[in-house]
């Protein structure tokens, strides 16, 4: 084991590791050595082109257009599929022998949008400053999608035989999809092209702590959004004569009894492997608080503080109710008829959200007040598996590329593109690069300003090559 200070990226370190395993006749691991030295030049080329390349919504073809001239330069055939001809997906396929299902890996080629003035530099110029790479897209999501294209390139290159064909989808559309251009189009009318047992896209990452990667999130659950309206019905009339059933007061109570709801708590596979590999790592008071989670008798009192204090972590123990937005009244002298409320509901993977919607009315119990459910924005799909060669070749290729880090699975409380994917039966994990707990607060995905470490884009497709090469690879 190496000391805590030492750099996490070792490429020395790492062909030794080959060389002995190929010695000792350990086909299991043994890949082609990449020189990841020489490759660095390459993978920041791309990466930083592909942040120069504006892809705010509406113009991810110029995206798809850039890798599929690289990709068709080298011989792998690419195919575009387009809703909108400004917003195509791309779809490269290298084909394996079929003794097993394909391996998918897709990132988007999409960005949120910018606020110049926020910026020390250009948003768009992939600046390098301060050992970093500055750009929007520089974490969402354009590691990933220069990992995915790196390794398409490599394994076509290096002539790696597969034992499943290996797809890669770089999908429109993900931030801002009114239109249905990216996932929902391609699962929707052309899942035969991206068909595959297991995926790979963001929704991960790693934590740096004193120099080292220290532990790995791997995405495998997210919550569901479920939201709902509660919507308050009354006499109407005028303001300087009080009514009991003023459709604002039975609304203000409903909001308050659904926002204070403590919804029941529950484990899954996720959770429960995530807070206890968490405690191992955690400082002895925090870590008396995730294992107190895991005993019914301890688990109340560690949820009340986490209410408090983690609310991330309180999220991921059970379907959440938010109260986001209030509509109500027309005039200061009016008492309304109708007064209504949003409660953003964001559903444990497992959830039966009719029982729950039953629960809530009677936590509310106002014959006054109705739950009208909203339209579902990402299907119900369950958390992929923790016992899946898929994870166990994450949380290897993890340890090797970062000696020393814990690998926790991950459920976010955010939904994602795995969301379909999940739905249509594939088990679909999230990974990312590596920051410091500052990068991923100050400088995260939306954040008005973003930026990578430089020597997290050569790591991080590093590990993706790994993961990649590692489920499916010939053996
Ligand atoms: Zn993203």
């Amino acid at each position: 084991m190496r000391a805590r200070n030492q750099p996490f990226y070792n490429g020395r370190a790492m062909k030794r590791v080959w060389l002995l395993l190929t010695a000792m006749g350990c086909v299991c691991w043994a890949q082609p050595p990449i020189n990841w030295t020489q490759q660095k030049t390459e993978i920041l080329k791309h990466y930083r082109e592909l942040i120069q390349i504006d892809t705010r919504a509406g113009n991810e073809t110029k995206a798809v257009d850039y890798i599929r001239r690289l990709l068709e330069a080298e011989g792998i055939p690419a195919q575009t599929f387009a809703l909108d001809p400004a917003r195509a997906n791309l779809v490269a396929r290298l084909k394996g022998s079929g003794t097993k299902r394909p391996l998918l890996i897709l990132a988007h080629t999409d960005v949120v949008g910018v606020q110049p003035e926020k910026w020390p530099v250009d948003p768009f110029s992939a600046s390098l400053k301060d050992g970093y790479v500055w750009g929007r897209g520089s974490l969402d999501d354009k590691p990933v999608l220069t990992a995915d294209l790196i390794v398409m390139l490599l394994l076509k290159r290096n002539q790696i035989r597969l034992d499943r064909d290996v797809i890669f989808l770089a999908e429109s559309g993900e931030e801002a999809d009114t239109a249905g251009v990216g996932i929902n189009f391609m699962v929707q009318q052309h899942y035969d092209a991206i068909d595959a047992e297991y995926s790979l896209t963001e929704g991960g990452n790693a934590i740096i702590e004193d120099g080292r990667v220290f532990s790995v999130n791997i995405g495998t659950a997210e919550k569901v959004p479920a939201r709902v309206r509660l919507v308050a019905t009354g006499t109407s009339g005028h303001g300087s004569v009080p009514r009991m059933d003023n459709a604002l007061i039975h609304l203000g109570a409903a909001v308050e009894k659904a926002g204070r709801w403590r919804t029941p708590m529950r484990l899954d596979d996720t959770t429960r492997t995530y807070f206890e590999k968490l405690a191992t790592i955690s400082t002895p008071e925090k870590a008396a608080r995730y294992n107190a989670l895991l005993n019914p008798a301890t688990a109340d009192a560690a949820q009340r503080y986490l209410a408090q204090h983690e609310p991330g972590a309180y999220s991921m123990l059970r379907t959440s109710v938010v109260p986001t937005m209030l509509k109500a009244g027309v005039g200061a002298n009016v008492i309304p008829s109708e007064a209504e409320a949003t409660l953003d509901i964001r559903a444990l993977p497992d959830e039966n959200i009719q029982n729950f919607y039953t629960e809530m009315a009677k936590v509310i119990d106002d014959p006054q007040v109705k739950i009208e459910p909203l339209p579902m924005t990402r299907p119900f799909s369950p958390a992929s598996r923790l016992d899946s060669e898929m994870y166990r070749v994450l949380e290897q290729t993890s340890k090797r590329i970062y000696p020393g880090a814990t690998v926790l699975p991950s459920m976010s409380t955010g939904a994602s593109d795995k969301a379909q994917l999940r739905a249509k039966g594939q088990q679909s994990y999230g990974i990312g690069p590596a920051g410091t707990r500052d990068d991923i607060t100050n400088y995260g995905a939306h954040s008005d300003v973003e930026r990578l470490a430089e020597p997290s884009i050569y790591t991080f497709v590093e590990f993706v090559w790994g993961a990649v090469t590692g489920v499916a690879a010939a053996r």
